[in-house]
């Protein structure tokens, strides 16, 4: 279903074309589609129907109040990796039962949070780690549910800074140490052992990684089992990739890495638990912005915009294509561009040799596949403020995260003046 594209020769999100956005709130923006979300989340539903699985939206993706309450709505829970995150699922209405608090090193105020917040699971990256929280479960008089996340050492084939499950990456616990962590987990007072769980990387675009971590998780089930340890739940992570190039570049749908789960772990009797976050939102969100000057350089032709790489980091962060797309479809001349930001760094590009319908100045221009780790990674760096985000449903929109001016920027400075001589 396409949630983004030309209607009478105009790009909309939905029903609204992205003009009318920008007249109504300015370049730059986020846009995102409701349907394109909701349809996203139907795909595991469905994928998952024969199974007990609990979806966990992984809000790091994309973690605006409004996205979590949609996906809260629909039945989702929330995978979070700090105290902020967990602060957000809750004032969007996630219930703590459907919590799961997975990231490196929670502090202790954090663990602490979490418990009185009754989150369902805490995933376990380190017996240090472990320590920390029984020790928090003791002081409040409570249990904490563990998972440890097991580091399986497969190759998930994607970009070096976003694979997890390698023995070089800092993420999980060693799967030859798990007997023993387990081992440990058990005989502490303020731990209650109740899965496993693994996360071997992000845009996961084939489904052997998988197959093979899943195969090792199931040995490992054995195993643990074996040892006298309840093992009921397998949290299975995230990582799904997503199509950033206009179907070429195919991805396993949800339907498919359902299939690998249920046939590699399926006789195991476990709940599942997913953390999906990109292959949720990514496909259902757009940056737009706006060409501010066309130069001529000796070899190039740059298409400057009013949106950088502080608004949208993914392309210099993680070399990302993104598809780029102009407003109007019309049958103008084309040209090549390089398509760049403003900020003062050679990394501001959002793409090279992009072959766009003529560009002018104030022309709209459409960054692709930008729901997810978009808006969440983008800093204020050359004091640019932070854009805003706009939801579509239908032929309506709503601005869901308002754009900041520059005094609430500059204003969180606190003038500082020299200590009094003498
Ligand atoms: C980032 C992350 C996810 C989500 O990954 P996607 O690639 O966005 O699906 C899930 N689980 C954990 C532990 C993560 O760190």
């Amino acid at each position: 279903m396409a949630v983004f594209g030309y209607r009478k020769g105009k790009y909309c999100a939905e029903k609204v074309s992205v003009r009318r956005i920008a007249q109504s709130c300015g370049t730059p923006f986020y846009c995102y589609s409701r349907s394109g979300i909701e349809a996203a989340y139907a795909d595991y539903v469905a994928a998952f129907a024969a199974c007990d699985a609990l979806i966990c939206y992984a809000i790091k993706a994309n973690s605006n109040q409004s996205i979590i309450g949609l996906l809260g709505a629909l039945g989702a829970g929330a995978d979070v990796v700090s105290e902020g995150e967990l602060r957000r699922a809750i004032a969007a209405g996630i219930p703590g039962d459907k919590i799961v608090y997975s990231g490196v090193a929670k502090t202790a105020t954090e663990i602490e949070f979490a418990l009185r917040s009754n989150i369902r699971q805490f995933n376990v990256e380190s017996e240090p780690e472990l320590e920390q929280i029984s020790a928090a479960a003791v002081r409040l008089g409570k249990k904490a549910n563990v998972a440890f996340r097991i580091n399986p050492d497969v190759d998930a084939l994607t970009h070096e800074k976003i694979s997890t499950g390698k023995v070089e990456n800092k993420f999980g616990i060693p799967w030859q140490s798990a007997g023993k962590a387990y081992a440990r987990a058990a005989a502490m007072p303020g731990i209650n052992i109740c899965g496993i769980d693994i996360h071997i990387g992000s845009q996961i675009t084939h489904l052997e990684p998988y197959s093979l971590a899943f195969e090792r998780v199931a040995e490992m089930v054995e195993q643990l089992r074996g040892d006298g340890h309840t093992i009921s739940s397998i949290d299975l992570g995230g990582g799904l990739g997503i199509d950033y190039r206009n179907g070429a570049e195919p991805v396993p749908t949800p339907a498919q890495y359902a299939e690998v789960a249920m046939s590699k772990l399926g006789h195991l009797g476990c709940q599942f638990i997913l953390e999906p976050g990109r292959s949720l939102v990514g496909a259902a969100g757009i940056l737009v912005g706006r060409v501010i000057y066309v130069k001529r350089g000796s070899q190039t032709t740059f298409l400057i915009v009013d949106a950088a790489m502080n608004d949208f980091l993914r392309p210099s962060m993680y070399d990302a294509h993104h598809s780029i797309s102009s407003e109007s479809d019309g049958n103008e001349k084309s040209q090549v561009y390089d398509v760049v930001g403003p900020v003062c760094e050679t990394g501001d590009t959002f793409g090279h040799e992009r072959t766009l319908p003529q560009q002018s100045p104030g022309d709209l221009i459409i960054i692709e596949g930008a729901g997810a780790y978009g808006s969440v990674m983008a800093s204020t760096y050359n004091t640019r403020c932070l854009v805003p985000e706009v939801l579509v449903d239908g032929n309506e929109f709503k601005v869901i995260r308002e754009r900041p001016d520059y005094s609430d920027l500059i204003g969180l400075d606190v003038p500082w003046e020299p200590p009094d001589a003498g």
